[in-house]
């Protein structure tokens, strides 16, 4: 069987697409105006309106958008070498205007670079590589994305002596990269995939993203009987969303722009990137069952990519909102709030993505990491400004809290709807007004239990704590 033609199965799913729909009437039409959202019906999620994100004055006037950058290009890491497997051929090329992606990308390439590459960023990698598969006995329910289910005990990594070699481990490394580079291939997926929306995906062949896009159910060789070879072997492919080429190329979009904010566009691409490759590089290593595993003892799910984000970044980055112009602000959130909805998060400020990309960050990044000098932002304890999902007028909002004083206000404010009081952690006073706000939402009908997909979301609902 030979592999299918993605550029032929895709068409079709771009056929309806929003953000692709724009950006060729934009290339067509240049003169138009940019649209107030990219996609009104956002992720099809339940979120209906977002209150004064992502960007309010408060958000401008406290950094979170805006901060001077280095004005010299040498200070900044955006020219410097990307690594193969990022390299031009292993972007499919059907669509016409993917070359041209592919080059506004650059900055995200070399940052995604720098963070596989540098010798202080590898031990997540070397721990995937070496780490010893074995079982925690655990007595709850395990299962893994489109795999199934079991029980017995969750699948870890456990240490192994090797991951303290690091001149070996990095010759292992390269060995690795240099076959995942050969065969890896990054396309462009339409924003919405059967109802399904998210920034990207990995599969491990054309065959499951044609199964995805026919909403055929994919079955792993590995626990297929018969499996046959061609289409079944591995041959990754990282998939990314429309929006993201919308964002890079729309000229509309790329002319309102303010450097900080294509900073974050790069910022939030890269480490989409890198997360995306963490999934393939555990399948890359093989383990049994085809399962990923726990990659820590401590992660709180078989989530690579998020294994990936907290060991780097001790937290898990998003942004305010992928499909609104401008883009906003990124945000933070912990483990637990991974895949929940609604979510508690807080925005980074400007200066901690500009780091990511200045050379003296990289030049010294031992000690950056070490010493935790580049702490992002929090949304546990008492953090100075956060983002909550509340529910209020009918429907779900985005609500951006800042602290005055000790006591949160929501902003813009609303009369009575003051976030945790002084002696209250945010993440206590949340866990207990979201299960309000969700419980009025389904009350009046606005959501379903459905959309409460909490820490695990729908991919791992199976999983218990
Ligand atoms: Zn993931």
């Amino acid at each position: 069987m030979s592999s299918p033609n993605l550029s032929q199965i895709y068409e079709s799913s771009f056929a309806t697409d929003p953000p692709l729909q724009l950006l060729q009437s934009e290339l067509q039409h240049p003169q138009s105006q940019p649209p107030p959202t990219l996609t009104p019906s956002r992720f099809q999620g339940p979120v209906t309106r977002f209150t004064h994100l992502p960007h309010s004055s408060f958000l401008s006037s406290n950094g979170h958008l805006e901060t001077a950058l280095p004005s010299a290009p040498a200070d900044s890491i955006t020219h410097d070498p990307i690594h193969p497997v990022f390299r031009p051929q292993n972007f499919d090329s059907s669509l016409s205007i993917a070359d041209q992606a592919y080059a506004a990308m650059r900055p995200a390439l070399a940052l995604a670079t720098k963070l596989i590459t540098t010798d202080e960023a590898l031990g997540w990698w070397i721990h995937v590589l070496y780490g010893e598969a074995r079982n925690d006995g655990h007595s709850h329910a395990y299962a893994n994305t489109g795999a199934g289910a079991g029980t017995g005990g969750r699948p870890y990594l456990a240490p192994n002596a090797l991951e303290s070699n690091l001149s070996q481990a990095k010759a292992d490394l390269a060995a690795r990269w240099d076959a995942l580079s050969s065969i890896l291939v990054f396309y462009w997926r339409a924003s919405t995939v059967r109802g399904r929306s998210v920034c990207a995906t990995t599969a491990s062949n054309a065959l499951q993203v044609l199964c995805e896009l026919r909403g055929v159910p994919y079955t792993p060789p590995s626990i297929s009987a018969g499996a046959g070879v061609g289409a079944h072997t591995f041959s990754p492919r990282i998939g990314l969303s429309s929006i993201f080429l919308y964002h890079l190329i729309s000229p509309v979009a790329r002319q309102a722009r303010t450097a900080c904010e294509e900073m974050r566009v790069q910022m939030y691409l890269a480490v989409t990137l890198v997360h995306e490759l963490a999934h393939v590089f555990v399948e890359s290593v093989g383990f049994a069952g085809g399962y990923e595993p726990y990659i820590y003892r401590t992660d709180l799910m078989p989530e690579a990519g998020f294994s990936w984000e907290i060991w780097t970044f001790g937290v898990i980055l998003g942004c305010a909102e992928l499909s609104t112009l401008p883009f906003g602000t990124l945000s933070v959130r912990t483990w637990d709030m991974g895949f929940a909805f609604p979510s508690l998060k807080a925005p980074v400020h400007m200066d901690w993505v500009k780091a990511w990309f200045c050379r003296e960050t990289w030049g010294r990044i031992g000690e950056v990491l070490r010493l935790d000098l580049l702490v992002p932002a929090s949304a546990v304890g008492r953090p100075e400004v956060f983002i909550a999902d509340r529910y209020f007028d009918g429907s779900w909002n985005s609500v951006l809290y800042r602290a005055r004083g000790q006591i949160y206000e929501a902003v813009p404010f609303r009369d009575g709807d003051f976030g945790p009081g002084p002696d209250c952690p945010v993440e206590v006073w949340f866990s207990e007004v979201a299960l309000q706000d969700a419980r009025m939402a389904i009350e009046n009908g606005v959501s379903s239990v459905e959309d409460f997909p909490g820490p695990f979301g729908n991919v791992y609902k199976h999983l218990q704590t």
